[in-house]
């Protein structure tokens, strides 16, 4: 299968593992990987969030239930959630979930906005688990025709130790802790390339404080713009 599709099934295999009930997409663009993720029944909030609003809207409807749905409604509880904002910003409508997946987002923000990124996701929002993707640098070499970076918006891409060690560095600043795979293998004899996507898993090292108290949500102002909300 193509690596994108590769990358949304490596979230759906770790949503499966983990099942995990609140799920947030970052950078969720047209919410394919959403759509991808509404089928898996142990979810019963699932969100989304990308900077860009015609982006979301383009295909959201697809996160609509469908008539079966209507006529056949699941025992389970499920509400979708779209906004727009920038993971730079925090927002209390992105706390509480157990899971954040950032699938090919870190590469598109530059430096300043990365490091509020981690604050936000890492000191902020706090989820159980968290999945960031991004383009190993080093593979780049057995792409035919490639100069310069994969894509055009890309602000930078990472070797492997490169991207493991900002990983470590957010680890020990926010007490998490991570392990590195990756999706797309190169041909036999590239084994020491790696991936061409790396990823890495973070797992938070302490427990959740529970019910977020009415304080933390009063701290902090809203920041994104609501754009789609469907309750099953
Ligand atoms: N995660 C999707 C996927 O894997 O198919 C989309 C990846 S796309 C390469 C990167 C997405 O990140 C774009 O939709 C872009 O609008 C979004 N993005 C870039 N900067 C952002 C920011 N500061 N806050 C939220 N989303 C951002």
């Amino acid at each position: 299968p193509p690596l994108y599709k590769q990358r949304y099934q490596f979230v759906i295999d770790l949503v499966k593992k983990y099942k995990p009930k609140k799920v947030v997409d970052l950078g969720c663009a047209d919410c394919t990987l959403l759509w991808k993720l509404k089928f898996q029944t142990c979810i019963e909030v699932l969100a989304g969030v990308d900077i860009n609003r015609a982006v979301i809207t383009d295909k959201m409807y697809r996160l609509s239930p469908l008539p079966c749905e209507y006529l056949q409604p699941s025992e389970r509880p499920l509400t979708i959630k779209l906004y727009q904002g920038s993971v730079a910003e925090k927002d209390p409508c992105t706390l509480g979930f157990d899971l954040a997946s950032c699938i090919e987002l870190i590469e598109h923000l530059e430096t300043p906005v990365l490091e509020k990124f981690s604050e936000m996701v890492f000191g902020y929002m706090t989820p159980a688990i968290v999945i960031i993707s991004t383009p190993n640098a080093e593979f780049n070499r057995l792409l035919p025709g490639l100069n310069g970076f994969r894509h055009k918006d890309h602000k930078f891409e990472w070797t492997k130790e490169e991207f493991q060690n900002w990983a470590q560095d957010v680890c020990s600043s926010y007490n998490y802790t991570v392990e590195f795979t990756g999706v797309g293998k190169g041909p036999p004899g590239t084994e020491d390339v790696g991936f061409c996507t790396q990823c890495g898993v973070f797992t938070r090292s302490y427990p959740s404080e529970g019910s977020l108290t009415a304080d933390s949500c009063r701290d902090t102002e809203h920041s994104y713009k609501p754009i789609y909300n469907v309750v099953y």
